[in-house]
């Protein structure tokens, strides 16, 4: 049998997938999947028929074949009969948890191996302690800044080390709960050791060599350090440390304004430091849309947060305590003094142990693990996925990975990753949230394109909250009125994204927002205030943008 994958425009209901299916069984085919909303049907067919007369029927039936793509069929694998594992997992973080469960459920023996602690970057040093103290954050920052009048609130003196004590505490238990407690419930094993490949089947740890049929490394990455002079020998602070620290500082400043920077920036601003984000581009957050950009620099400078954007980095030093920062700005030396430094300039895969050379795995300039479409290395025994191959650096992305890993894998499914529509959301005060293309990329990737660029005043939700910095941003394709992007600067954006993602990936239109009821004081009306402002000027509606 040959497998295919057909692209089929003019499915536009489960109808037509059994349609499709029926003219495809007709053929000779099995094994059929179509699915209208993908857009396409895969399916097998036996050596003599060729696909052509596939696609012959399909047209006949008055749906339109495009290209056609032969997926490599990998065997199944045949589990436990030689080797210590059918899959040696390098790293135990979401992208190696979701693998190890998956795999065990098609009845794989698997081990996972892990140097430092167990469940990675997410649950120990990155999603789950920072947003709980935001949390805290935010509730100490409207304690002492609210927007209402009548309102009598005051805030103390935060007591940082009982907070991060309690940060601590929650850490400890959801590993426990999420990570270690599975390891038992789904059964494999954990090896507690660093791993590094010997040769293309072998992996050695603490001086034992270990076979596998098949790898995943699912490393993660770590705080990088940008080149600038002096600045290692400074005891600089990275995400994982200041989220340690056990005394709110008088002052912090930021080197790098990412995702990472921006959190924990307005995180010790909100604590009562004050805080200088820093960066070496002329405008936050450039690889989105400019009105993104604006709305959340007006919001953090409205709180206080300084900015100092377009800086050449000249040099830093420590006098005492104090960390100065030199740099450059608009041909004008600058000095940033402050108690302590935030260094929040990216993240580099953690790949310089693992020997890859031995095993044949590429990597590429930044040493991020190559991956292919189905999540293979150089090597097809050995997968990679998460962090360490430099993709979006999300953990449900991390996590989706680790799956498509072990369908691959370990279910001989050939599925490939699919990462056209990834939500993003910055968890600052209002949030940041984006999904799909932004207006740029849309142009390059040769649509024409149509907006509509929503003022967060216009939004009811926003307006009784009293806190109206920021902007909803749809991008459309001009022809078919598709939903190709959704941009959000507002408080909850993380919240609204998820209803953006389906309309993306599901290739809903303007028009669909339109006709979707939308709850009245909820900030996700704002998407279909942003769908009417195509063509309409929403400050004249009624309410419920009626
Ligand atoms: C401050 C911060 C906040 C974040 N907030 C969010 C958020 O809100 N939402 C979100 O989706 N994502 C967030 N992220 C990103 C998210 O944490 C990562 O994308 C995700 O954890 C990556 O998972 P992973 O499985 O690829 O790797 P990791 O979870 O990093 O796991 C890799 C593991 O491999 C181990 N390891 C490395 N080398 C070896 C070796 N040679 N031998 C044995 N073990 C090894 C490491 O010790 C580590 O435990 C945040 C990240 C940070 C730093």
């Amino acid at each position: 049998m040959n497998k295919f994958k057909i692209n089929i425009q003019g499915m536009t209901c489960t109808g037509c997938e059994e349609h499709v299916a029926v003219v495809l069984e007709n053929v000779g085919a099995k094994n059929i999947e179509a699915s209208f909303r993908r857009g396409e049907a895969v399916f097998e067919l036996p050596d003599n028929i060729g696909v052509e007369s596939a696609k012959k029927a399909i047209d006949k039936a008055k749906y339109q074949p495009g290209e056609i793509e032969e997926i490599q069929s990998e065997e199944k694998m045949v589990l436990g009969d030689e080797g210590d594992y059918d899959l040696l997992i390098i790293g135990s973080g979401g992208a190696a948890f979701s693998a190890a469960i998956k795999s065990v459920e098609y009845g794989a023996k698997v081990a996972m191996i892990e140097r430092g602690t167990v469940g990675g970057t997410c649950v120990n040093i990155g999603c789950v302690p920072s947003k709980t103290l935001l949390r805290a954050g935010e509730i100490n920052h409207l304690a002492k800044v609210n927007p209402f009048i009548g309102l009598q609130t005051s805030a103390g003196e935060v007591k940082l080390a009982p907070l991060v004590k309690q940060k601590d505490e929650l850490v400890s238990e959801l590993r426990k709960q999420k990570y270690v407690n599975l390891i038992d419930e789904y059964g494999f094993d954990l090896i507690d050791g660093e791993a590094k490949f010997v040769d293309v089947n072998t992996v050695e740890v603490n001086g034992k060599k270990l076979s596998a049929k098949r790898f995943l490394i699912a490393t993660g990455a770590s705080p990088s350090l940008p080149p600038i002079s002096g600045l290692e020998e400074v005891d600089y602070l990275t995400s994982t440390t200041l989220l340690e620290l056990k005394k709110v500082p008088k002052r912090l400043t930021v080197i790098g304004s990412g995702y990472i920077g921006m959190e924990l920036g307005q995180l010790f601003h909100n604590l009562g430091s004050e805080v200088t984000l820093m960066q070496r581009s002329e405008r936050l957050l450039k690889e989105y849309d400019p009105e993104i950009s604006e709305a959340i620099e007006k919001a953090l400078i409205e709180q206080g947060i300084n900015l100092v954007k377009g800086a050449t980095f000249e040099r830093v030093e420590q006098e005492g305590q104090i960390k100065k920062v030199h740099v450059t700005v608009d041909g004008k030396e600058k000095v940033v003094e402050s108690e302590q430094l935030l260094v929040a300039t990216g993240r580099r895969p953690n790949t310089d142990t693992l020997n890859l050379s031995a095993a044949g795995v590429e990597v590429g300039n930044r040493k991020e693990i190559l991956i292919n479409d189905y999540a293979r290395t150089s090597n097809e025994k050995i997968y990679a996925a998460g962090d360490v191959t430099l993709g979006p650096q999300f953990v449900y992305v991390a996590a989706y990975e680790g799956g498509i890993v072990s369908d691959n894998a370990i279910g001989g499914l050939n599925k490939k990753l699919d990462l056209s529509v990834v939500p993003g959301v910055t968890f600052t005060n209002p949030s940041i949230a984006t999904v799909g293309l932004t207006e740029e990329q849309a142009k390059e990737q040769g649509y024409e394109v149509k907006t509509s660029v929503l003022p967060l005043d216009a939004v009811p939700r926003a307006i009784v909250n009293r806190e109206t910095t920021g902007v909803f941003k749809l991008v459309a394709d001009a022809n078919t009125l598709k939903v190709l992007g959704v941009h959000i600067v507002s408080e909850n954006a993380g919240e609204v994204i998820y209803a953006a993602t389906l309309a993306v990936k599901f290739g809903l239109t303007v028009e669909d927002l339109k006709e979707s009821l939308a709850p009245y004081l909820t900030m996700a009306e704002g998407l279909k205030l942003a769908a009417l402002t195509f063509d309409k000027d929403v400050s004249k509606l009624s309410c419920c943008a009626g």
